[in-house]
Parts: structure tokens; C-alpha cells; sequence
């Protein structure tokens, strides 16, 4: 059998990397120092979660993928890794499935891998511990095409035999999976949106949806598992402050179910290494029925962001 395609082996190590990422989150939080730096501000933060995570999954990528554009968002140095942070290993499972024909020519040189070590980091130093996910988004030509989000804290309220922690994977044209794909209930309109990046004009374009529902929780990751499970039927941010890192991986996922993501003026987003980071004209996404959503944001608020 010819070898696996370098997609299916980059998302394959992937799913390890993002494993190991876990355990450092949970090992970093159960030790007790998080180590805590403002970055732009108060609720801008880092720990040293973020950071040994990033050096994990960018480090064990790169030794493995030397000529794949790696950006995390968190400025570091990257000479200094220690070998304990290294991950090699990679998902046998992932490895065996055929990778979509369209993909199956591309090089290293032609892969930029957006990595997010920890989103939701304010909930994170708040001990709202399943708001955290771990993002590893991999573009090729400027599209999202695949990712792994794990999800460290998964089950974390069901009790000490629960099975702590999940990865969700997927690539376009294939599926995704470690998850139950369920759409939110018909006819009910719940939004979810930022817990702690709120704004005026966040709450306005929400108000003029008029939801039943309203969902404020952490983490751009957290919020497309809400989509992709059915407790929630669009994500709305009418904010810039989520990055390509943030998006990148949810949007692979979630177009590989035949859900929806793009800016609040329905520009999609592009993720080739020259982009600019920041999501400047926020996030509007969904499962299903995209449009009904797309349709109501009011044109004041699509006009007060500029992509
Ligand atoms: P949230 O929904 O508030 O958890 O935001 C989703 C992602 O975007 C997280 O990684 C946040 O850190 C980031 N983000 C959103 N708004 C801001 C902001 N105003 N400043 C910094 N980061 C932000
Ligand atoms: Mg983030
Ligand atoms: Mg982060």
C-alpha cells in the first residue's frame, strides 16, 4: 500500500500533539501555579499552560513537518524546548482513512497550521474548566481544510469514573468525528456568544436576532462543540478580538459537517501565513440555516466592523 498522504499524516500527529497538550493543561492546573501574565490587558491573559502547550505542539509539529508554516499564538522563543514536551506520536485510526482525493498531492510547503495551545484561557483561570479547548487548524490555498480540538476538561462534572477528555477531528470532504453530530432543536433560536468579551455592540446584534435563548460562554472551540452538538444554533460575536488561531480548526470541523462560519458580514475567512491574525469583523456561524441569521444582523452593526 502506498503511504499515507501528508495531509492525513499531519492531522494524524495532530491528534496525538493535541493529546499530549491536554495532559500539560491538566497538569499545569492540578499543579497548582498558573503563572499568570497580562498580555494586552485584564482580559488578555497568558499561563503557563498557553506556554509550555505551545511549545509542545509547535515543537513535535515542526521536527516532524519541517517545511509546514507553524503559527501559535503566543510569542515565544523556540529554541528552547525541552525534550519532555515532545510528542511523536501519531493516531493509527486517522492514518488508515483515505485521504480526499483533492488533497492528496499537497506538500509540506504548501500547509500553514494555525494553533491556538489553549482558547478559553480566561474560563481557564477561572476554573470553568470545559470552556478550554485545544485548537490545531491546518489550511491549504488559503481555506481551512482541517483540525483537531480537544477538549482537556470534557466530562469533568460527570464524576471520577467518567472518562476525562475528548478530541474531535475532521477533515473537509471526509466528516468529523469523536463527537455525536445533533442539531439544535427546530424552530428555537439560541445564540451563543463571548462570556467575557462583551461589548455594546456584541449585545445589540444579539438583541436584534431575537433569540429564545442566550448562551454566554468561553472559548471560539467551546462555542462551535455547542453548534456541532445541538445547544446552540448560531455563535455571534460582533466584536474583532478572536484571531485565525481561534477559527481556523472550528471552521474545519465545522464545514466538514456542512455548517457555516464566517465574519458578521458574511466574508469567509482566509488563513494563508501572509493574513492578517485578527478576525477584525467578528464571527457568525451555524450548523444550519446560516441565512436566517445572516439575514437579521442589522446593517449599523455589519457597518461598525471593518474587516
Ligand atoms: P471568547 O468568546 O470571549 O472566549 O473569545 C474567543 C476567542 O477570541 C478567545 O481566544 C479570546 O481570547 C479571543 N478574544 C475575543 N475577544 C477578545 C478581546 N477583546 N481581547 C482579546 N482576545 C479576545
Ligand atoms: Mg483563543
Ligand atoms: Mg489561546
Amino acid at each position: 500500500m502506498a503511504s499515507p498522504a501528508l495531509l492525513m499524516r499531519v492531522v494524524a500527529s495532530a491528534y496525538s500533539v493535541a493529546e499530549k497538550a491536554a495532559t500539560i493543561v491538566r497538569n499545569v492546573m492540578s499543579g497548582g501555579d498558573l503563572g499568570i501574565v497580562e498580555k494586552a490587558g485584564p482580559n488578555d491573559l497568558q499561563t503557563k499552560a498557553d506556554r509550555l502547550v505551545q511549545m509542545s505542539i509547535c515543537a513535535s509539529l515542526a521536527r516532524k513537518f519541517p517545511k509546514v508554516t507553524i503559527i501559535g499564538e503566543e510569542e515565544l522563543p523556540t529554541d528552547d524546548v525541552t525534550e519532555d514536551l515532545i510528542e511523536d506520536g501519531h493516531c493509527e485510526e486517522i492514518l488508515k482513512k483515505p485521504c480526499p482525493t483533492q488533497y492528496t498531492g499537497i506538500k509540506e510547503e504548501e500547509l500553514v497550521i494555525w494553533v491556538d495551545p489553549l482558547d478559553g484561557t480566561k474560563e481557564y483561570t477561572e476554573g470553568l474548566l470545559d470552556h478550554v479547548t485545544v485548537l490545531i487548524g491546518i489550511a491549504y490555498g488559503g481555506k481551512a481544510i482541517a483540525g483537531v480540538i480537544n477538549q482537556p476538561y470534557y466530562n469533568y462534572e460527570a464524576g471520577a469514573n467518567a472518562v476525562l477528555g475528548r478530541t474531535i477531528w475532521g477533515v473537509l470532504g471526509m466528516g468529523a468525528f469523536g463527537f455525536q453530530l445533533t442539531e439544535a432543536p427546530a424552530g428555537k433560536h439560541i445564540v451563543v456568544t463571548t462570556r467575557s468579551h462583551s461589548s455594546a455592540l456584541v449585545n445589540e446584534c444579539i438583541t436584534a436576532l431575537n433569540p429564545d435563548h442566550v448562551i454566554r460562554v468561553g472559548g471560539a472551540g467551546n462555542k462551535i462543540i455547542q453548534l456541532i452538538e445541538g445547544k446552540a444554533s448560531a455563535y455571534v460575536f460582533a466584536s474583532p478580538g478572536c484571531k485565525k488561531w481561534d477559527t481556523c480548526a472550528p471552521e474545519a470541523i465545522l464545514h466538514a459537517v456542512g455548517g457555516k462560519i464566517t465574519d458578521i458580514r458574511g466574508n469567509p475567512f482566509q488563513y494563508n501565513k501572509e493574513v492578517k491574525h485578527m478576525n477584525s469583523a467578528g464571527v457568525l456561524a451555524t450548523l444550519r440555516n446560516y441565512d436566517y441569521y445572516a439575514s437579521r444582523i442589522p446593517n449599523t452593526v455589519k457597518e461598525s466592523l471593518v474587516p
